[in-house]
């Protein structure tokens, strides 16, 4: 932990140390501003990931509270209420936020990705273009590292990969093979990984499968390991970890004037001074920051006035298959680790109407580590015959998760609940959402298409979702960007539209969001910004 020296000013403060508030720390700190860095969670350093423990090793056999507990602490997931469909959010609280146990896929968006107000007329257009955004998705990926192959696909533009994903194994390239004979595309993975190479602070990839657990040599990219030491770099960094912001405090002229944060391990609070504040908290967070923090001069919260903090809440809806493909079926064991998914199925279908439905969906292969059958408790028997079943199916694994758009939907929100508070004394946020009809319809012909997947490879289905599910840790959209300031909440360089030295940079700004995952444009999107305050403060406009 850093200290705070109190009645110090910072130029910045950023709240937030995932992908968004690290990026926008690397960038102001290399360009001169003296950055306060505020982060609610610890720093789990990598060798305290649990990735490499076997199930035995757990009194629980590996829960997910027990693997990812120290990212998900104070019981976190219970402070939150919901209202309508079953969705579930993900509000991590751990230095470097999300990218400690992401699973790195980073896909462009494509120029129809920005426009699709003007292509199905339900949502509007975004106020940026993709070749306003592309030098800046090129120049992010050369930072993290990002392998891929170019496939010239107008859907999902290429981008500046240092070199190829690793190979296709067995299951994938069979539903290459069937996702041929239908006329789907299926792709080597995108992914910000380090393969037979190495970077300051990461190592190569050894393929043992537990990207989603954390990587401990740091070959999957993340804020901690590329993006803090950078901005540490150039001693303009001051860093709190345990500090959870409360509030953004301002004054009369309704200005931000910096924050409050209660140490979380002291449970103290403490005020700093900033000349301006930036709020990379998450699409579910940020806004409830921003409500919770409601002034005399601003009484329904910040950045507020149009009534759309919290609004137009969307994510991705999901479709999850588990089979086991029958030529595969009791081939020898072999070692088919990898790197979770090694291939992708990028969108093939177009935006516009047509088949009931406006927007598209694309899938992820092979997602979860494959070194322990996680499938052998959905199989019927026991006993020796059970565990001969068990290795028989291994080497024929195939999973698939397919990944819809949601339309973004002004009813679909995060509030806060004055009633309802977390152990500090915090109003603790309400999602409402409810999945729509377009939502149903491209979601019940995601799992048709990618079902026939299965039926030509051959393969025996043993799990597939019957109700889509969200929203896979990809939440966006609650704070939207636009032109107009009765319409949206964001100018399109992510600044408020209500307080000029106010920010808010991460999936929150989303106007739309397509079916890719969304971090590489949240990546983008933060040098934007943090290249915009850059030219403001040189200017002596902020
Ligand atoms: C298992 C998993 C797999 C994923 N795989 C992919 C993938 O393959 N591709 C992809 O694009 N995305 C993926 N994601 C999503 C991706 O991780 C997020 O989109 C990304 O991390 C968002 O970055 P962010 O900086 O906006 O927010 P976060 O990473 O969520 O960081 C927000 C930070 O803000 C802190 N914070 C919140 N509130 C406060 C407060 N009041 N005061 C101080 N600090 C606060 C939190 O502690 C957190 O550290 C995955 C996520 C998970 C969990
Ligand atoms: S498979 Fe590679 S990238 Fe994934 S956790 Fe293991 S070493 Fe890291």
């Amino acid at each position: 932990m850093e200290v705070v020296r109190q009645g110090s000013t910072f130029d910045v403060c950023v709240i937030g140390s995932g992908p968004a508030g690290g990026f926008m720390a690397k960038e102001l700190t290399e360009a001169g501003a003296k950055v306060l860095l505020l982060e609610a969670g610890a720093e789990v350093p990598p060798d305290q990931f649990a990735a490499h423990r076997w199930p035995y090793e757990f009194p629980l056999r590996g829960t997910h509270a027990e693997r990812q507990g120290k990212f998900y602490p104070d019981a976190i997931a219970k402070h939150i209420a919901f209202k309508g469909d079953a969705v579930s959010v993900d509000r991590i609280r751990v230095l470097g936020g999300r990218s400690t146990h992401w699973n790195a896929v980073c896909l462009r968006f494509a120029e129809d990705d920005f426009r699709e107000g003007s292509i199905h007329g339900l949502e509007p257009d975004w106020p940026l273009t993709y070749q306003e955004i592309a030098p800046l998705y090129s120049y992010v990926e050369r930072i993290i590292g990002l392998v891929g192959t170019r496939e010239h696909l107008a859907a999902l533009p290429d981008g500046e990969f240092y070199g190829p994903p690793p190979k296709m194994r067995c299951a994938e390239t069979l539903t290459r093979k069937a996702g041929r004979a239908l006329g789907i595309p299926v792709i080597p993975v995108r992914k910000a990984m380090l393969h037979r190479r190495s970077a300051p602070g990461r190592l190569p990839c050894h393929f043992c499968g537990h990207c989603m657990q954390g990587c401990e040599v740091g070959a999957i990219f993340t804020s901690t390991n590329t993006l803090l030491p950078l901005a540490r770099a150039t001693g303009n960094l001051t860093l709190r970890t345990n500090a959870l912001v409360r509030r953004i405090e301002t004054n009369t002229e309704g200005r931000a004037t910096g924050v409050t944060f209660v140490d979380r391990t002291t449970r103290e609070d403490h005020t700093v001074s900033a000349r301006i504040v930036v709020v990379s908290c998450g699409a579910v967070e940020s806004p409830r920051l921003l409500l919770n923090s409601a002034a005399t001069r601003f009484p329904n919260g910040l950045a507020n006035s149009s009534d759309l903090v919290g609004r137009y809440l969307t994510g991705h809806a999901i479709a999850q298959f588990h089979g086991y493909v029958k030529p595969l079926m009791g081939h020898p064991p072999r070692n088919e680790d990898g790197a979770t998914d090694h291939a992708i199925i990028p969108r093939f279908r177009a935006i516009k109407a047509g088949r009931g439905y406006v927007g598209g969906f694309g899938a992820q292969l092979q997602y979860a580590s494959r070194d322990y059958p996680h499938h052998a408790r959905h199989l019927p028997g026991y006993g020796a015959a059970f565990k001969k079943r068990v290795r028989e199916l291994q080497p024929a694994l195939m999973q698939m998760g397919g990944y819809a758009k949601v339309l973004a939907r002004r009813e679909n929100r995060v509030t806060v609940d004055p009633a309802q508070q977390d152990q500090h004394s915090i109003p603790i946020p309400r999602v409402d959402f409810t999945w729509c009809d377009n939502d149903r319809a491209l979601w019940t012909d995601m799992r048709a298409t990618l079902e026939e997947i299965y039926h030509v490879t051959g393969t025996e289905l043993l799990i597939r979702d019957e109700q889509p599910t969200g929203f896979a840790s990809h939440e966006t959209g609650t704070c939207r960007m636009g032109t107009d300031p009765k319409a949206s909440v964001l100018n399109p360089f992510c600044q408020s539209h209500d307080i000029p030295n106010l920010f808010v940079v991460d999936g929150s700004a989303f106007v739309t969001f397509p079916e890719k995952n969304p971090t590489l444009t949240i990546m983008a999107l933060a040098v934007r910004a943090a290249r915009y305050i850059t030219e403001a403060r040189r200017t002596g406009d902020l």
